[in-house]
């Protein structure tokens, strides 16, 4: 096939599928549950991933959404789930009790909360690096480590990783290691982690990949036969798909990420300039691209009168949308984190994390100028 530039795979994404007989631009939606097998022999010599039988098993559209995922990461093969959890999920249904995960220690909250769960429950055993010292990092890993799991930027703290730096390391010593990127922050626009030592790829696809705030879903990209195999075969076995809806949603807003990932980066520009001189601001912390900027109020009696002033920004959950979002993680998404390792990490009680949406980035710095004063 082809190699394309990102914008022209994405804006043809679906278009000339092999899925549809019609020459439809647009995927369809199939709403059906179910496919009718031809002869009974071809039960026999059923492909599953060229055929259609079940659509937990595999649905058409469905299927263009999870070759458009898996082009725009690079991998081998996507999965599209029914969240972001799910998609965590799916990855760790291939570790078992006694296996050992190494993950870097600001995490979303849902990974966190999944995490403690695995621990206390599964018998998994999680140890946290800080995302610095490889040093350090060599220290955490034993006979039984089977991962390593990396968010970059990081949430809410923006921290980043040399992705090939620790996929190149880690692979040196055993090359069994998977090394794990959840890719929510950045999505493929800025950062392909497959293409820089990464074997699997998360996203909550929630966020900016369907980036309306409408869908909730999550996807999966891997690289390389074996875990294709075993994934497809968790995936069926599980079942938390995208339903046809949902996928073609996403199909649908993936068509527009690259030009929204550079407006949301225009606008976050725009505000982290305004915000690293607001007087009633102590810290900025924003990676430079995307869209997620945290910030400290200097006086946290203020929050309260913040948010009161805010009339676009939504003091809502979620990112990656186009409307503009601020969260207060430490009460929200980072509540069940034990206080001393909120406090360790940054979450304090002061920090706001905004999600800076489409709207014209003049707007929201005066709106934001108002809510400081
Ligand atoms: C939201 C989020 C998730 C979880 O995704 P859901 O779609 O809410 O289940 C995982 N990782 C990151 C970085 C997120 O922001």
């Amino acid at each position: 096939m082809e190699k394309y530039e990102i914008e022209t795979l994405l804006a043809q994404a679906g278009n000339h599928s092999q899925e549809d007989p019609y020459g439809t631009v647009s995927t369809p939606i199939y709403l059906s549950s179910n496919f009718r097998h031809g002869k009974l022999s071809d039960v026999d010599h059923f492909d599953y991933e060229k055929q259609y039988a079940y659509s937990r098993m595999a649905n058409p559209t469905r299927k263009v959404l999870e070759q458009t995922l898996a082009l725009l990461e690079e991998g081998t093969r996507a999965f599209a789930l029914s969240s972001g959890m799910a998609a965590i999920q799916l990855v760790f249904s291939l570790f078992k009790s006694g296996d050992e995960i190494i993950s870097t220690d600001d995490l979303y909250g849902g990974t966190f909360r999944y995490f403690d769960h695995l621990n206390d429950h599964f018998g998994l055993n999680f140890s946290q690096w800080n995302g610095k010292d490889i040093a350090d990092l060599k220290k955490l890993i034993t006979a039984k480590t089977v991962a390593i799991w990396i968010e970059t930027p990081s949430n809410p703290t923006m921290k980043e990783v040399d992705l090939v730096a620790i996929a190149t390391f880690i692979h040196n010593i055993n090359s069994n290691i998977k090394i794990i990127v959840d890719n929510t922050f950045y999505t493929p626009i800025y950062q392909k982690p497959l293409t820089l030592g990464a074997d699997i790829v998360v996203h909550s696809a929630t966020k900016y990949l369907s980036g309306h705030n409408d869908l909730l879903g999550g996807a999966v990209v891997c690289k390389g036969t074996e875990l294709t195999e075993k994934l497809i075969f968790n995936f069926n076995t599980t079942g938390a798909v995208l339903d046809p809806f949902d996928s073609w949603l996403l199909l649908r807003s993936l068509k527009t990420l690259p030009l929204r990932m550079r407006q949301h980066t225009e606008n976050a520009q725009a505000i982290f300039k305004f915000l690293s001189t607001s007087p009633a601001v102590s810290k900025v912390l924003y990676p430079g691209v995307g869209g997620m900027i945290s910030f400290y109020l200097k006086d946290s009696s203020k929050l309260a009168t913040f948010f009161d002033n805010l009339k676009i920004i939504s003091f809502a959950e979620s990112l990656g949308g186009v409307e503009s979002l601020v969260t207060l993680p430490a009460k929200q998404t980072h509540h069940d984190m034990p206080i001393e390792q909120r406090e360790h990490l940054g979450i304090t009680d002061n920090l706001l994390r905004l999600s800076v949406g489409l709207e014209n980035s003049k707007d929201l710095i005066t709106e934001l100028k108002k809510a400081l004063e």
